[in-house]
């Protein structure tokens, strides 16, 4: 059975309306590209201040069913759970974010004058 629509427009009242969302969407985008504009200008002028905390990406497993029949035919998959490492990286002073996935390995002085430890840490472009 057909449902009745909630709201009835007549063609008049729905172009009235359709006109004014497309004026209020594109003054809306207008106002969001200069905010990101400025934003953009504030974050390049910044002497930025990282705070770095690890943000790994986790993605839940799931099955392919098997499907074809014959030589089309194709078993099913089951594809595991995974965990990405990541990092974002935060400015205290602009809040510009940056995120990576690449680290590096670096020497840096151990606990005991004399001595050196290699640690691995995010790299960020
Ligand atoms: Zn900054």
């Amino acid at each position: 059975m057909q449902t009745e629509p909630l709201l009835s427009l007549s063609d008049t009242e729905r172009q009235q309306q359709a006109a004014s969302l497309v004026r209020e969407i594109a003054d809306l985008e207008r106002r969001l590209w200069m905010r990101k504009q400025n934003l953009q200008t504030l974050q390049s002028d910044c002497r930025h201040d990282w705070a770095i905390a690890y943000t790994p990406e986790h993605w839940q497993g799931y099955r392919i069913e098997a499907s074809g029949g014959g030589s089309d035919f194709t078993p099913a998959i089951n594809v595991g759970p995974e965990t990405v490492r990541r990092w974002t990286r935060t400015c205290k002073h602009c809040r510009k974010q940056q995120v990576t996935q690449r680290t590096k390995r670096e020497q840096h002085p151990g606990a005991i004058p004399g001595t050196a430890a290699e640690v691995e840490v995010p790299v960020f472009d």
